[in-house]
């Protein structure tokens, strides 16, 4: 079954047990040598709990990598803000995305991200929840926040639509499973 499937169908418990699996195997995949000393080292088996992998020689100590990275749905007179990425090729509406940067708090990141992508200024900023996104390794920190000010003024490299929808008429979006699902249906 496809993980996003699955994620929609099951619950936390047994959604935690896949996504770290299939974040071991990502790890797996893409760690194959020692960032101390450069030897190879041997993979983590991807059905444990036990999310380490000891170097052979310099017994430097690994951990899976988890990107942290905000999505938000921002809300104007009850409509809901999403975008059209250039990227990602499709007719799909997504929530605003991104990952979080060095040295930055959530916050900052979120209010950067709808800067950046769409030219609005939010405020309210209000945590929903989280999920594992093992698509490599990402960790989706979900947020609502209210329009500020501003007029939409598109990011054009990265977005190709952005508007405000009202929750009865929402173009092709996210499927279920997704926290981009849940917050696009206002779930969370
Ligand atoms: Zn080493």
């Amino acid at each position: 079954m496809e993980l996003r499937e699955y994620f929609a169908t099951h619950g936390e418990e047994e959604n935690v047990v896949a996504a770290r699996h299939a974040a071991l195997r990502n790890w797996n995949e893409r760690l194959k040598f020692c960032s101390a000393c450069g030897v190879a080292l041997p993979p983590v088996n991807e059905d444990t709990t036990e999310c380490i992998r000891e170097c052979p020689i310099c017994h430097t100590q690994h951990f899976p990598r988890i990107e942290p990275c905000i999505i938000v749905v921002v809300e104007r007179e009850g409509k809901i803000l999403l975008a059209r990425h250039r990227q990602r090729n499709t007719d799909i509406y997504a929530c605003i995305a991104g990952f979080v940067e060095a040295g930055e708090s959530i916050e900052h990141a979120v209010r950067r991200e709808v800067r950046e992508e769409t030219g609005l200024e939010i405020t309210n900023i209000r945590y929903r929840g989280s999920q594992s996104w093992p698509f490599p390794d990402q960790l989706m920190l979900g947020f609502t926040a209210d329009y500020a000010s501003g007029e939409i003024n598109l990011q054009k490299e990265e977005i190709i639509d952005a508007r405000f929808f009202s929750r009865d008429d929402l173009p092709k979006h996210p499927r279920p499973g997704s926290i981009s699902y849940q917050l696009i249906h206002g779930l969370i």
